[in-house]
Parts: structure tokens; sequence; C-alpha cells
């Protein structure tokens, strides 16, 4: 897993593997009406998602760390320019956690998923290589 891959992968919802198919059916995770349509495997490279049952609790941690670093960019941004009074900072928190959370649900299962697939540059040759042999 690099950095620069894993970044792409999660900000353009595609397959961790070939960077073509979709991840999510659709790129917006505020659509909400679409928030949890998952593919079951890529649409390009048919590398497999759900790669065993409950796969996806591990990306529960991934959301963990990704609403942790929410949390200190807002004390961060808190004691060197906002300085809110304890409520007002606690509402801000709650209320911007409950907006980033669609994305970040979005964000956490690609996360995961890069931890294990790696991306392959080859993956659509060899795919069409398969093809051509049967
Ligand atoms: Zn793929």
């Amino acid at each position: 897993m690099k950095v620069p891959e894993l970044i792409y992968s999660t900000v353009t919802n595609t397959c961790p593997r070939c960077h073509k198919g979709k991840v999510f059916e659709k790129n917006n995770p505020y659509n909400l009406k679409y928030i949890f349509k998952m593919n079951q495997s890529c649409p390009v490279c048919k590398e497999s998602y759900f790669r065993e049952p409950g796969f996806f609790f591990g990306a529960m941690y991934v959301s963990y760390a990704l609403m942790a670093g929410w949390l200190i960019i807002w004390f961060l941004a808190d004691i060197f320019w906002f300085r809110l009074e304890a409520f007002a900072l606690a509402m801000g928190i709650t209320i911007s956690m409950v907006l980033v959370s669609p994305a970040f649900y979005h964000w956490s299962r690609i996360i995961w998923l890069n931890f294990f697939i790696r991306y392959d540059r080859n993956a659509l040759a060899g795919h069409a290589r398969e093809n051509s042999n049967s």
C-alpha cells in the first residue's frame, strides 16, 4: 500500500487494484438513497470486495481513526483560532461529526480495502489475457 495510491483510490471511489471500477455505486456519499450500495466486486477487474464474512468490521477502526483526526483538527482550530465556549465547541464538533460521517463511512471502507489489495497497473492487461485464453 502506497499513500498516493490509497488517497487516489479513496477520493475517487475506485477499486484499489485497478483504479478503474467503482467501490460504491455512487461517488457522492451524501446521496443518502445510495449510501450503503456497494459493489460485491470490482465491475472492471472482478476483484472481490467482500473477502470474508465480517470483513468490513475492520473498517470501524479506520473510521475511528478518521474521527479522532477530525477531533484533533477541531481542537487545534479552537486553540489557535476559534476560542469557543465549551458548549459551543461541543455543539460544533457534534454537528460536524454527523455531517462528515457519510464521507467517512465511504472512505473508511475504501481505506480498509486498500490495506489488503495492492494497486496493480497490469490488472486489466492480465484480466484481458485471461479472457483471451479461454
Ligand atoms: Zn478493479
